[in-house]
């Protein structure tokens, strides 16, 4: 990136000259504080010329952000004033940059004309307006967003105390509005779902009242994952909020969007306000509000959304998520509705099977489904182009990009045109596109291919690219122009004959406008007698000499008032354009909305035949089948890294109205979370209305999914403790119903044994008899699996392995009945512990399983109600270090060596080393 401290080119911004001796009293300076002073926290970029410049401290901070030079320019109160600048061309880069490191960013420019400035006066100052504040959730520029990935704005909206709370996002660049209700324990998966990259909140809360502490846990919670911006509690009264969305949408009652909350309605309201404030005034063509109805939606935790990296693998990349590995859509929008179904799964039967039917559809269909990929491929982002139109900060590559997209439109209807029914999802679509074949779109397209030229710069001002005989006033102006340039070459020639100076030129820069040039050994020639009555000296340079003429000049003007006039023109026919795509917004959106859905449906259907895929059974049953599932990341990962097949497994947690837990044993890296996992993701795919991977699925609709790693697993990273695991079995224990499913991988690991078996064992219980949910429950504890003698819906499987040569062999599969053991020293072995550890580790194994043994059958239950249970009679792996090490100190003494001190001093040591032993 070009660093960059610089003063302004004077021929376009006037009054920049003077900034060399800015000071409190210059027009200018005045100007830039009394911006500055409304611009609140945000660095303000103040436009001058070809630049942004930054004054005072936040050119400090911005330089130090930027890596860039700061400067010193002109003198305020005595002191020099720090100044750096970026140029406006590669601005973009530099607002990335800031709005990443969390600033905000003001955008101040130019909003007339520097030659109606001068004409005020040479005193008078560009008039200058702030245009725009830039954040995290407000970006629109094509730069700045990832193409494949939303980017939400949300409002929360807490009512009294946080019992009433709601959520409104929009994604400015596309338009798309939404609102739900919420709660603290959802508030995090809502904001990872909808992908909310800042949330608008109340300071102070409304009506003084303090969110609960859940609620203010529920906050922190949100702080990396969104930039949180307080907002004054006016913006969020419920009856300006009523207002705000009526003028918005320009309705008479907000009711025709479905029936709000009161906290919805302060949702909106206050989200629109921070729209209008950061756009300074400019709302950009918004669609109507979605409403998320209360358990519309399967319910999704965030511990459960990180646990199953749906969007994003734990790391935070998309590479490894759920998403990533089922995309096979072609354009962004497409990518932006497949991660947006599969983070919100639904729970309506009938719009999950309008989705899957328009899968089905396009699966059969292959050459329909090769020609629509085909086409959509050449279709550009319509939502995003119409966005930054409507928010004034278009130009006429976003025309190029509504042409080319109307285009597509055109062709994909007709492939559908010649083809026989096609279901719902896929003819609504179908429908919508067709209306860009008539109508209003079709008037807008052939506006759009008749005005627009080979090359679409990003500016309107840049000027060349309006179609000719588009405009017949832009084509006089260019034919003046192109004109008056033939009339230039021709006055060279000209003045060449008459001077007999050969290698006079005619040439151009800013400075002078044109000129004449010669070779400073020839400049006599137009210096001496007549001639100087023609030509004027302009400068003398070390290689030239510089003249200019009456005539020349009067050319000039002629010139620069052609290409003013011809730029002025093409502004001009791209304001009637855009205003012509403003007033198809909605037109346009349903046509983009309904090529998002094609690309996702086909994109579904690309994996049914790619990667057999198939279409899932979703009925208001309580059935979990799954014949012959697959995990749709570790399949890919294992084919990828190995070349090898991925295992499939059954899976059967629901049959009629009865549902079953599964305890699912073996050693580790056998596969259980895998499996545990891929029953879940098919869970999440098949309710957003995919196909799945797996040889048949059929699935009660699942209303609440949880999906827990215990926290041993997970302490390494520093997210989870035993704590935060047992907050969260709780929150299963307590929400969890018939209609849900719940997955837990080893829970209870984070303490110590007896405790965690202990956990474990009731929570087990609990699922099975209280909550009486669909389940899948993977342990280390083999003592569980005594439980299904009691249990009638537990089941026990493991996973299938085989001993090879003294080594284990993971065979992935999942095998009916409980593991014999565990395997952990074999697993040990491959994973390279020392021999000598390895040995010592069998022989303490065959001592402790035989103590077992030797004590009382493992018949009664529940485990630790008997005083003389035989588990809690055997050693545990840290009783036995204990005593290991006892033994080791012990052997060590030389008494007759030891001081009275050392000897004080061991005792100490060895009770020390006693205490796992002692505390039993
Ligand atoms: P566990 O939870 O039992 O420790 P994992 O589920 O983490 O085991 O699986 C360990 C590894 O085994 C995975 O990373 C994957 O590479 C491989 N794996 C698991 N399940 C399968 C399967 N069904 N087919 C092929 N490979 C598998």
């Amino acid at each position: 990136m070009d660093a960059s401290a610089h003063s302004p080119p004077p021929a376009i911004d006037q009054d920049a000259a003077t900034t060399a001796g800015a000071s409190a009293s210059t027009p200018m300076m005045s100007q830039y504080l009394d911006i500055k002073s409304r611009a609140g926290d945000a660095l303000l970029f103040y436009r001058m010329g070809d630049f942004y410049e930054l004054f005072f401290e936040d050119a400090v901070v911005a330089a130090q952000a930027l890596d860039i030079t700061l400067t010193r320019r002109g003198r305020h109160q005595g002191d020099d004033i720090p100044m750096c600048g970026v140029p406006y061309h590669a601005s973009e880069a530099y607002l990335a940059r800031l709005i990443r490191k969390g600033f905000t960013v003001a955008i101040c420019e130019q909003v007339e004309d520097p030659s109606a400035a001068r004409k005020r006066g040479s005193k008078s100052v560009v008039a200058r307006e702030i245009v725009r504040i830039v954040t995290p959730g407000t970006l629109t520029e094509e730069n700045l967003l990832e193409a494949r990935e939303s980017n939400f704005l949300g409002a929360l909206a807490l009512l009294r105390g946080g019992e009433e709370a709601a959520l409104a996002a929009v994604d400015l660049s596309t338009g798309e509005v939404l609102v739900q209700t919420t709660s603290a324990q959802q508030l995090a998966s809502d904001v990872t779902a909808l992908s909310i990259s800042e949330l608008v909140m109340a300071d102070p809360p409304p009506g003084g009242e303090e969110p609960s502490t859940s609620w203010r846990a529920a906050i922190d919670r949100i702080v990396g994952a969104a930039r949180i911006t307080l907002q004054p509690t006016s913006c969020f009264s419920v009856q300006t909020g009523e207002d705000r969305i009526k003028s918005a949408y320009r309705v008479y009652s907000v009711d025709g969007f479905g029936t709000f909350t009161r906290s919805e309605k302060s949702a909106l309201g206050a989200l629109l306000s921070y729209v209008e404030t950061t756009q300074v005034g400019r709302l950009p063509a918004l669609q109507s509000p979605r409403r998320i109805a209360p358990g519309a939606t399967m319910a999704i935790d965030n511990a459960t959304r990180l646990s199953l990296e749906i969007v994003r693998s734990q790391n935070g990349d998309r590479e490894g998520s759920l998403v990533a590995a089922v995309d096979r859509t072609v354009t962004g929008p497409g990518a932006r509705l497949l991660a947006a179904r599969l983070s919100v799964p639904i729970t309506d039967v009938a719009v999950i099977r309008r989705r899957l039917d328009a899968v089905e559809w396009l699966a059969g269909e292959e050459n329909a489904c090769a020609a629509l990929r085909a086409s959509l491929k050449a279709a550009p982002d319509m939502a995003r182009a119409q966005s930054r139109l409507s928010l004034g900060r278009g130009g006429p590559r976003d025309l190029g990009v509504l042409r080319d997209g109307l285009r597509s439109a055109g062709a994909i209807a007709d492939i559908f045109s010649a083809r026989g029914a096609a279901p719902d999802e896929l003819s609504a679509a179908i429908a919508a596109l067709q209306a860009c074949a008539n109508g209003a779109l079709s008037n807008l397209a052939s506006l759009l291919e008749r005005a627009l030229g080979e090359t679409l710069p990003h500016l309107a001002r840049d000027g060349g690219w309006v179609a000719a005989q588009f405009d017949i006033r832009l084509d006089e102006a260019r034919e003046l122009r192109d004109e008056a340039r033939k009339v230039i070459a021709a006055l060279e020639a000209r003045y060449r004959t008459e001077t007999g100076v050969k290698s006079l030129k005619i040439r151009h820069n800013n400075v002078f406008g044109y000129f004449l040039e010669t070779s400073p050994a020839q400049a006599d020639a137009l210096i001496a007698g007549d001639a100087s009555q023609i030509f004027i000296h302009r400068q003398t340079l070390a290689s030239a000499v510089r003249f200019s003429t009456g005539e020349l000049a009067d050319l000039d003007a002629r010139i620069a008032r052609a290409r003013d006039e011809a730029v002025a023109r093409e502004i001009d026919v791209f304001d009637r354009l855009a205003t012509e795509v403003i007033a198809c917004a909605s037109e346009i959106s349903a046509a983009a909305v309904a090529l998002a859905t094609l690309d996702v449906a086909a994109s579904f259907a690309t994996l049914a035949r790619e990667e057999d895929y198939v279409r899932p059974q979703v009925d208001e049953s309580r059935a979990f089948k799954i014949r012959g599932g697959r995990h749709p990341v570790v399949e890919h990962a294992a084919r990828r890294a190995s070349g090898s097949a991925f295992v499939a497994n059954d899976c059967v947690l629901g049959e009629g109205e009865e549902s079953y837990l599964w305890l699912v044993t073996g050693p580790n890296m056998a596969g259980k979370s895998t499996f545990l996992r891929q029953n879940a993701l098919i869970t999440v795919i098949a309710q957003s209305g995919g196909f799945v991977p797996a040889a048949e699925a059929h699935i009660g609709v699942v209303d609440r999914l949880f999906s827990r790693v215990g926290a041993a697993d997970d302490l390494a990273k520093g997210r989870s403790t035993f704590m935060v695991e047992m907050i969260e079995t709780a929150a299963i224990l307590h929400q969890a119903g018939p209609r849900s499913l719940v997955v837990l991988d080893e829970i209870g690991r984070g303490t110590s044994t007896f405790d965690g078996l202990s956990i474990a064992w009731a929570t087990v219980e609990a699922l099975h008899d209280r909550n009486k949910c669909r389940g899948l429950f993977a342990t280390h504890y083999h003592e569980l699996t005594a439980l299904s003698a009691r249990l009638p819906r537990l089941v026990n499987v493991s996973m299938r392995v085989r001993e090879w040569q003294g080594d284990v062999v993971f065979l992935h599969e999942v095998a009916p009945g409980a593991a014999d053991r565990s395997y952990g020293v074999a697993v040990a072995r491959l994973a390279g512990l020392p021999r000598e550890v390895i040995s010592r580790a069998g022989e303490i194994l065959t001592e402790l399983e035989e103590g077992r043994k030797a004590g009382p059958a493992l018949s009664d239950l529940p485990l630790f109600a008997k005083v003389n249970d035989p588990v809690a009679q055997s050693p545990s792996t840290q009783e036995q270090l204990a005593i290991d090490q006892l033994l080791a100190l012990l052997a060590a003494i030389d008494p007759d060596a030891l001081s009275p001190r050392e000897a004080l001093e061991l005792l100490y040591g060895l009770k020390s080393a006693a205490r796992p032993l002692l505390n039993h």
